[in-house]
C-alpha cells in the first residue's frame, strides 16, 4: 500500500488531503484498461446489436446474454480466486462497473446478479455456503436475485413482513410473504431473502433456491425503462428452507442488508458515470451531423453549452468516484492485515465510507438524468423517436435515482451518517463548527495577494466547508436532537456536502494530473475546473441560505448573510469561454476523451 493520507468517510468536511494522495484514472494500470475492454467488446458485439430483442418481454435472450457474460469471466471480478473469481481490486471492480453502465437495461440484470445477488452470500456466507453458491453465482452457472422489498416496506426496509418459524424437526425454516420489485425475479435461480424468524424485530438473510416447492414467481411488471431486465413479485408459501440455508447470524440481516446497499449505491455510481459517458457519446454525434440553417447544430454556442455542461459534470463525477474506490481498497487491505476474512474485510472496507456511497449515488444518478436530458435535447425531435438510443437512455436513467434507496433516503443518510461518525469521535466536527460560530463576524474569505491557481482554488472549497459547518453548528443549536425531523434542512446541508466533495475531488484529480503529465497547455482542464468551482458557489449559497433562514433570528439574519457572501465568494471569470473550450474538444474528438 502507498504511503498517502487517508480520510475516514465526512472527514473530508474538516480536513484536507493532497493531490498525490488520490488515486486517478489516469493511472489505470494495462491490467484494468484491458478488462474494461473486454467489457466493451462485449457489449459492442453482444448487446447493442440485439438491444431491442433484449430489452423486449421475451426474457431468454436477457437469460442468455448474462450467461455469455458469465463464460467470458465477466462476473467473478469482484469474487475472490479460491471462489471462482478473479479477486480484483475495488478500483478495477469499479472500472467494470463504470463500463457496463453503458449496457441499458443488460447493465442492471447483471449488476443485480453481480452485487446484490451474489455478495451477500460472499461477504456474510460460510464456507459450505460460499462453496455452493458463489462458485457457481461467480461464473454465471447460477443467476442470483437480492429479495429485501415488499409491498408495505421499501424505503423502510426493516418494516418487512416476510416470516421465518423454524420447523419441528429443527431441520428447516418455513419461509412465508411476498417481496415486490426483485431484479431477475423470473430467471435468477438463487434468491437473497430477508424475513424476520418468529416475531424478530429485525430481519434475517436466506438463500432460496427458486425450485424449492412453494416459490411462485408473479409475471415480470410492466416499467418505464430497463425494460429487457426482469421485474417481478415472487411469493412464499410455506417454502422450506434448510437451516444451512440462513446467511450469517439470526437477526443480522439488517446489517447485511444495509451494507450491501452501500456496496449497491458506490457501484450504480461507476454505472452511471458509463451511461453518461456513452450519452455524451450520441450527443456529440448527432451533433457532428445535424445540420439547420445550413451549418451543423454542434457550431450553435448554446449547444455547445449543453455539451459542455454535460463533459464537466461527469468528468467531476468521474473524480470522486476514482477516489473513494481507492480509499475503499486502502481500507479493504487494512481490515485483512488485522487477519479479517476476506469477505468481512471487503464489506467492512466498503461500509465504512457510508457518507461517500451516498454521495456517488444521488450525484452520480442526478448527473445522468442531466446528461440524458440533454442528449435527448440535443437530438431535437429525434431524440423523442425510439429509433435512437437516447430515448432509451432517458426512460432507463430515471430508475437510478429510486433503486439502491430513493435520492431522498441517501440524502437524508449523507448527513445523518457524517454527524454520528463525528459523534463517535472519527474527526472534529463540532469543535470545528463551534470555533467558527463563535464569532461569525470575524469570519474572512483567507484570500491572498499572491495565490497560485489551485491554492485559490482549495481555499474556495474550504471556505464552502465552512459554510457547511456554520450552518450544521446553527441548525444543531437552534432545533437540537429535533434537527433529525427538519429534513428540508438535511436536504439543504447533503446538497451543500455533495457538492463540496466533487469539487474538492476535481481540484485534486486536475492538479495531479499536471504533476503527472504537466500542465496540460490548452487549458481544457482547468477551464472545467474553473467552471465547476464558480458553479458551485451559488449551488452551496442558496441551501445555506435557505437552511439559515429555518433558524435564524432576525438579529442574527444579517451576520449569517455577511458569512454567506464572505464563504461562497468566487472571482467572475468568463465561464462561457470556458465552456466553449470544453466543448470545443468534445466536437473536435467526436467522443469523450478527456
Ligand atoms: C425497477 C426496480 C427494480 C428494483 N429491484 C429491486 C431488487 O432487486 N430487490 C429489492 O429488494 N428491491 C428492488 N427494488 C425496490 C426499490 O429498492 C424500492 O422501490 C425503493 O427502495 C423505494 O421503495 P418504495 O418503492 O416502496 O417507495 P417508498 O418507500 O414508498 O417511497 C415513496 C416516496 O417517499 C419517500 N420517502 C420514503 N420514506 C421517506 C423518509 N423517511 N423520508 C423522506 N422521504 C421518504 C421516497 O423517497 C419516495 O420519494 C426495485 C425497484 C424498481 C422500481
Amino acid at each position: 500500500m502507498e504511503n498517502r493520507k487517508v480520510l475516514k468517510s465526512g472527514e473530508f468536511l474538516v480536513d484536507e488531503i493532497q493531490a498525490n494522495d488520490i488515486f486517478i484514472p489516469e493511472q489505470f494500470d494495462e491490467e484494468q484498461k484491458m478488462i474494461a475492454q473486454t467489457i466493451q467488446d462485449f457489449l459492442d458485439t453482444e448487446l447493442y446489436p440485439n438491444i431491442d430483442q433484449i430489452d423486449s418481454p421475451d426474457i431468454n435472450l436477457m437469460k442468455s446474454t448474462l450467461k455469455k457474460a458469465g463464460e467470458l469471466g465477466l462476473m467473478g471480478i469482484s469474487i475472490p480466486e479460491e471462489y471462482g473469481g478473479f479477486g480484483q481490486s475495488f478500483v478495477t471492480q469499479m472500472l467494470a462497473a463504470e463500463t457496463i453502465g453503458a449496457g441499458h437495461s443488460f447493465s442492471v440484470a447483471f449488476m443485480a446478479h453481480t452485487g446484490i445477488g451474489t455478495l451477500p452470500i460472499m461477504y456474510y456466507g460460510n464456507e459450505d455456503q460460499r462453496q455452493k453458491y458463489v462458485t457457481r453465482l461467480a461464473t454465471g452457472d447460477l443467476i442470483g436475485a437480492y429479495c429485501l422489498t415488499e409491498p408495505g416496506a421499501g424505503s423502510d426496509a426493516n418494516s418487512g413482513k416476510t416470516s421465518a418459524t423454524l420447523s419441528e424437526d429443527g431441520k428447516h425454516y418455513i419461509l412465508n410473504g411476498q417481496k415486490m420489485w426483485i431484479t431477475n425475479a423470473n430467471f435468477a435461480d438463487t434468491q437473497v431473502v430477508f424475513a424476520k424468524i418468529d416475531k424478530d424485530r429485525v430481519l434475517s438473510t436466506f438463500i432460496v433456491e427458486r425450485i424449492f416447492p412453494g416459490v411462485v414467481i408473479n409475471p415480470d411488471e410492466h416499467k418505464m425503462g430497463i425494460k429487457g431486465s426482469s421485474t417481478a413479485q415472487i411469493f412464499y408459501n410455506d417454502v422450506k428452507v434448510p437451516v444451512e440455508n440462513l446467511i450469517g447470524n439470526r437477526g443480522e440481516g439488517f446489517r447485511i442488508a444495509l451494507s450491501i446497499l452501500h456496496m449497491g449505491r458506490i457501484k450504480l455510481g461507476a454505472n452511471v458515470l458509463g451511461a453518461s459517458k456513452k450519452s455524451i457519446n450520441d450527443s456529440v454525434k448527432y451533433a457532428n451531423e445535424r445540420k439547420q440553417f445550413n451549418v451543423l447544430i454542434s457550431t450553435f454556442g448554446t449547444i455547445k453549452h449543453k455539451l459542455a455542461e454535460q463533459v464537466i459534470k461527469t468528468f467531476a463525477l468521474e473524480c470522486a468516484i476514482y477516489r473513494l474506490s481507492k480509499d475503499i481498497d486502502d481500507q479493504i487491505e487494512l481490515n485483512k492485515a488485522t487477519g479479517m476474512d476476506k469477505g468481512k474485510a471487503s464489506v467492512e472496507g466498503i461500509s465504512h465510507y457510508a457518507v461517500e456511497a451516498a454521495i456517488l449515488k444521488v450525484y452520480g444518478s442526478e448527473v445522468l438524468d442531466f446528461v440524458i436530458d440533454e442528449a435527448v435535447q440535443i437530438h431535437g425531435g429525434m431524440g423523442y423517436s425510439a429509433e435512437m438510443a437516447v430515448e432509451r437512455g432517458y426512460r432507463d436513467s430515471r430508475i437510478n435515482r429510486i433503486f439502491e434507496g430513493t435520492n431522498e433516503i441517501n440524502r437524508l443518510l449523507v448527513v445523518d451518517t457524517a454527524m454520528k461518525r463525528a459523534m463517535k469521535g472519527d474527526f472534529d466536527l463540532f469543535g470545528k463548527a463551534n470555533a467558527l460560530a463563535a464569532d461569525l463576524d470575524a469570519i474572512k474569505d483567507n484570500k491572498k495577494p499572491d495565490e497560485s491557481y489551485f491554492e485559490e482554488k482549495y481555499r474556495i472549497i474550504k471556505n464552502y466547508k465552512n459554510l457547511i459547518l456554520v450552518v450544521i453548528q446553527g441548525a444543531l443549536k437552534h432545533f437540537d436532537k429535533k434537527l433529525i425531523l427538519e429534513q428540508e434542512v438535511l436536504n439543504n446541508l447533503a446538497d451543500m456536502i455533495m457538492e463540496v466533495y466533487i469539487a474538492e475531488s476535481m481540484a485534486l484529480r486536475i492538479q495531479k494530473m499536471e504533476t503527472l503529465k504537466g500542465i496540460d497547455p490548452t487549458g481544457i482542464y482547468r477551464s472545467m475546473l474553473d467552471v465547476f468551482i464558480y458553479d458551485a458557489s451559488d449551488k452551496i449559497r442558496k441551501p445555506a441560505w435557505d437552511a439559515i433562514n429555518s433558524f435564524a433570528t432576525d438579529g442574527m439574519q444579517g451576520s449569517y448573510k455577511k458569512v454567506i457572501e464572505t464563504l461562497s465568494n468566487v472571482n467572475g471569470i468568463d465561464v462561457k469561454e470556458a465552456r466553449r473550450k470544453v466543448a470545443e474538444k468534445l466536437i473536435e474528438d467526436n467522443c469523450y476523451k478527456f
